[in-house]
């Protein structure tokens, strides 16, 4: 039976870690590090991932700069907001929660966050350092640095092993491929024009899935002693539940977890690493502005 990873636990000692971080950068320049979250609109997942990120926030010490916009806020305000955080010093990272809505192009938004600030790691030249031999980014996007600490963590070897990723996203697959591919991980990316990617999986030392495709993968996928990492989370109908619905993955956990070494669960898993990450490129770009200004 494989050893599951418990990412709340992980997630917890990630969050004493960046608590205490804090703390010291407090007492040693008396400043904290600073999160700015925007939010336009009032869709209820984004409020309620942005509520998780501010509460957050404010539990280590991070202060946090909220900015809430109504739907209808033109393009050029939403960028002159992000303009007035970009100057702002007290402001170390900047989060634009998407999706918005759709009279504002979120590529050009996305583009206007200053470089030092990318906190989600998703401004174009931060993924192009991350796809170059001898560059480093200076913030890596929270879910896939989330695979890869809970990869390490659970003390999995990544280098000169065989990993598969199900998913190509800008988000999730392709840059976590691209980590893979820095910690000397041998990569293949699987995705939807993919034929039998069941004989691909079966190959693999480590499986990133992240195709959004519930209980995809079988249990007869997995090599026996695989690490596998299920970012997957999707809505299935149960009518035993009072929500009437259930979370799982992308992977059929229960088979899954017969054949594998390591595996996370959904929910519990990759889910509460990723706003962790979120706290932690705060913490590294205030680390990074703070000692360069002082
Ligand atoms: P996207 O829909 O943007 O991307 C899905 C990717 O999976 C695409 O590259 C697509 O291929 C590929 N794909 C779809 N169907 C198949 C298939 N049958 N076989 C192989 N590949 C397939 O999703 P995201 O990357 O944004 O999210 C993926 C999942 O991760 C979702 O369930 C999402 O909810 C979850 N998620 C979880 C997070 C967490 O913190 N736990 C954070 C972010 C996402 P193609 O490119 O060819 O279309």
């Amino acid at each position: 039976m494989a050893t599951v990873i418990d990412g709340k636990a992980v997630a917890q000692t990630i969050r004493s870690e960046i608590a205490e971080e804090v703390r010291l950068l407090s007492q040693k320049y008396g400043k904290v590090p600073g999160l700015a979250v925007v939010i336009v609109g009032n869709r209820k997942d984004s409020q309620s991932y942005v509520g998780m990120k501010r509460k957050a926030c404010a539990e280590l010490g991070i202060k946090s700069f909220d900015v809430d916009l109504p739907e209808q806020v033109s393009q050029a305000d939403l960028i002159k907001q992000v303009h007035e955080l970009n100057a702002n010093p007290d402001v170390h990272g900047i989060l634009v929660q998407l999706p918005l809505p759709k009279h504002i192009n979120e590529e050009k938004v996305l583009t206007e966050i200053s470089l030092e600030k990318d906190v989600d790691g998703f401004h174009p030249l931060n993924i192009g350092k991350l796809a170059m031999k001898g560059r480093d980014p200076l913030f890596l996007p929270c879910t896939p640095k989330a695979c890869i600490e809970l990869l390490q963590r659970s003390g999995v070897t990544i280098k000169g092993k065989k990993a598969v990723v199900v998913g190509r996203s800008n988000i999730v697959g392709l840059p976590a491929s691209l980590l893979l591919l820095k910690a000397d991980a041998t990569v293949t990316i699987v995705h939807s024009h993919t034929s039998q990617p069941e004989s691909i999986i079966r190959e693999a030392d480590i499986v990133i899935a992240a195709a959004g495709q519930p209980m995809m993968i079988k249990g007869s996928w997995i090599k026996p002693g695989a690490a596998v990492i299920d970012v997957g989370t999707n809505a299935v109908d149960d009518p035993t539940r009072k929500s009437g619905y259930r979370l799982v993955g992308d992977v059929h956990f229960e088979e899954a977890s017969k054949t594998a070494g390591w595996i996370t669960p959904v929910p519990g898993g990759v889910g509460p690493m990723t706003v962790t990450m979120l706290l932690k490129n705060t913490l590294e770009g205030a680390k990074r502005y703070i000692e360069q200004n002082n």
